[in-house]
């Protein structure tokens, strides 16, 4: 788990907030929710025999003997969200959310136990329209932010009962194989196979690569969907690759899955992934409702913006208010409202805990603010303020105290 510490995080309020405008810009609402849900939801939704319930959930006994768990995903909780408040009669809800998940998982870069997310979900819509706007809102995310090294792999994952055919086969592939499979494929073999295509053990891959795909096996409408998915995507101009190993590794998933990927981060590549859960608000007892979302790992994204060349605007001070002698506090205090009120998003930064004119610049030097401006007794007798760029070697000037918020205005903007 990480502190994420000020030196990063304002790359990361950046990468937030334009993330939030775009996906705001498409109609989408925020929704907030708990960190803490029942375990049965997660267990229910993301399915017994998976890595996250069977070996990465962070579980306990409340005081009450009641089994929770620290989300590791935020699908669920916002299933479970719309279904008991009522959000899913007769409506559609198009929602993001963002905050941290957590999964007992092998710390290492890109992969840590607590984590965080952006998580946008569409409840209501059948597609394949809303799969190709959720993927063509995240190639404006990316756009936006000058990030090129990621690629869109889709598959589609047919629909519960398409599955159960290919599960057939699986089973028979896997079984001929058995002597190859690692002690958790064996247990997943019969209880479900599609598992095992989603193992992360590299003496696995070669069996994994060589299984039969469930694209081979599509229902005639998974089949015309993840078609007219496809048409839609190039009509847009979004670039992808068909990955029929692509199978996520939540069982709520059918017809369309998708990955953005990345060479660029090692071996943690995946930075944003999603699908279509048709079936799961059923499952935890709601009205049969469609449904698809994307979750975005936001320590991958900005590791990516950065390995991009991406560098967040600076949110230093513009201007470090130096001030010595009798009343020259108070006057600072005065001056640094009004600049916050006058100047459109000024930073302001008053000298703290007194000091000499000298230990003061020196703050003002360390603060990376623009300019200076000392008030002095001298200055304060003349209602003026010195102005020092801090910057550059241009020199020392005097404003008036009514001229200076224009002036500092006008300043900035040129900056
Ligand atoms: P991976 O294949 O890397 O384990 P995942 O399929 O488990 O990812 P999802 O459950 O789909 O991941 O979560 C969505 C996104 O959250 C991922 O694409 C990734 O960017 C991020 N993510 C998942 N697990 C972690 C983690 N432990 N630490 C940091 N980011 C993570
Ligand atoms: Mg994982």
């Amino acid at each position: 788990m990480n502190d994420i510490l000020p030196d990063v995080s304002g790359t990361w309020r950046y990468l937030e907030t334009v993330v939030r405008d775009i996906v705001q810009s498409y109609g989408y609402s925020e929704i907030r929710l708990p960190l803490l849900e029942r375990t049965e939801l997660f267990r229910r939704s993301i399915g017994e025999v998976t890595d996250i319930v069977e070996k990465e959930m962070y579980t306990f006994l409340d005081r009450n003997d009641e089994s929770l768990t620290l989300r590791p995903e935020a699908t669920a909780g916002v299933v479970r969200a719309g279904i008991t408040n009522g959000l899913l009669h007769n409506q559609r809800q198009k929602l993001w959310t963002t905050g941290p998940m957590f999964r007992y998982e092998k710390p290492q870069k890109g992969r840590y136990r607590q984590f965080y997310q952006f998580d946008v979900e569409a409840l209501g819509f059948e597609g394949p329209d809303i799969d190709a706007e959720l993927i063509i809102m995240c190639a404006r995310m990316w756009r936006a932010l000058g990030i090129s090294k990621l690629k869109l792999e889709i598959n589609s994952l047919g629909t519960a009962e398409s599955r159960t055919q290919y599960r057939d086969i699986l089973i028979e592939y896997f079984s001929s194989v058995k002597s190859q499979l690692d002690e958790d494929s064996i247990r997943r073999l019969e209880q479900n196979p599609l598992r095992i295509l989603d193992s992360k053990n590299p003496e696995m891959q070669a069996v994994v690569e060589a299984a039969p795909v469930m694209i081979d096996y599509l229902d005639e409408e998974s089949s015309k969907h993840f078609q007219e998915l496809r048409s839609l995507l190039d009509a847009a101009g979004v670039a992808y690759t068909v990955n029929p190993r692509l199978v996520r590794g939540l069982d709520y998933y059918s017809r369309t899955v998708f990955e953005w990927v990345t060479d660029a981060l090692g071996s943690q590549g995946a930075v944003c992934s999603g699908g279509r859960y048709d079936g799961l608000v059923e499952k935890l007892g709601g009205r049969a409702t469609p449904a698809i979302g994307w979750a975005m790992g936001i320590e991958r994204f900005v590791a990516l913006y950065e390995a991009c060349g991406g560098k967040a605007p600076a949110t230093d001070a513009d201007v470090y208010i130096v001030a010595v002698g009798d009343g020259a506090l108070e006057q600072a205090f005065a001056i640094a409202e009004e600049l916050r009120d006058k100047v459109a998003d000024i930073r302001v930064e008053v000298n703290l805990g007194g000091g000499s004119f000298k230990s003061q610049l020196k703050r003002a030097d360390k603060s990376n603010a623009e300019y200076a401006l000392i008030l002095g007794e001298q200055e304060i007798a003349q209602k003026c303020v010195g102005l020092k760029p801090l910057r550059s070697t241009e020199d020392q000037s005097s404003i008036a105290f009514e001229t200076l918020a224009e002036t500092l205005a006008g300043l900035l903007r040129k900056a």
